[in-house]
C-alpha cells in the first residue's frame, strides 16, 4: 500500500515525464515568460480566452521536473475555469505552498492541484512550483511584462 506522499510523487513524476498542454499556441490571446534564476526555471504560457473563460492553456520552456510537473497540472486545472476561477485557485495555491491550512472550499478549488502541497517540505523547491501559477496570474491580470520569482 502506497502513502499519500508516495502516490502524489507518482503523479508529479508522471506529469514531468508526459507534460500535459505542453507545447505552443499560434494566436494566443495573452502570452508570457517567467522565469525562476534561482534554479534556471524558464517557461512560457499561452492562453487563449473566450471572454473570460479560458478555452485552452498550453506552456513551453525548460526547467526542473517540479517545475515542469507544477506547470502541467496546473494547464489542466485551469484549463476551461473562468479568469475569477482561475484566481480563486491561484489564490488557494499560494496558500498552500507557502504551508497554510486551508478549508474545505480552497481544497475543493485545488482539486488536483493538492499534489503538489508537499513541495512545502522542501523551501528551496517551492519558486519552481509556483512558476507557472505566477506567470498564468501576471498573465491574466496584465501585470507585467516578464515575470521572475526573484
Ligand atoms: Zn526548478
Amino acid at each position: 500500500m502506497f502513502g499519500a506522499d508516495d502516490l502524489y510523487q507518482e503523479i508529479i513524476m508522471d506529469h514531468n515525464r508526459s507534460p500535459r498542454n505542453y507545447g505552443s499556441m499560434d494566436n494566443p490571446t495573452v502570452e508570457l515568460e517567467g522565469f525562476n534564476p534561482l534554479c534556471g526555471d524558464q517557461i512560457k504560457v499561452f492562453v487563449l480566452l473566450d471572454e473570460d473563460k479560458i478555452v485552452d492553456i498550453v506552456f513551453d520552456g525548460i526547467g526542473c521536473a517540479i517545475s515542469k510537473s507544477s506547470a502541467s497540472i496546473m494547464t489542466v486545472e485551469l484549463k476551461g475555469k473562468t479568469i475569477s476561477d482561475a484566481q480563486s485557485i491561484f489564490d488557494a495555491f499560494r496558500l498552500m505552498i507557502t504551508g497554510k491550512d486551508l478549508d474545505d472550499d480552497s481544497l475543493d478549488l485545488l482539486g488536483d492541484v493538492e499534489v503538489l502541497g508537499g513541495i512545502t517540505k522542501y523551501p528551496a523547491r517551492i519558486k519552481c512550483a509556483s512558476l507557472a501559477w505566477h506567470t498564468v496570474n501576471s498573465a491574466l491580470t496584465g501585470d507585467s511584462d516578464v515575470v521572475t520569482t526573484e
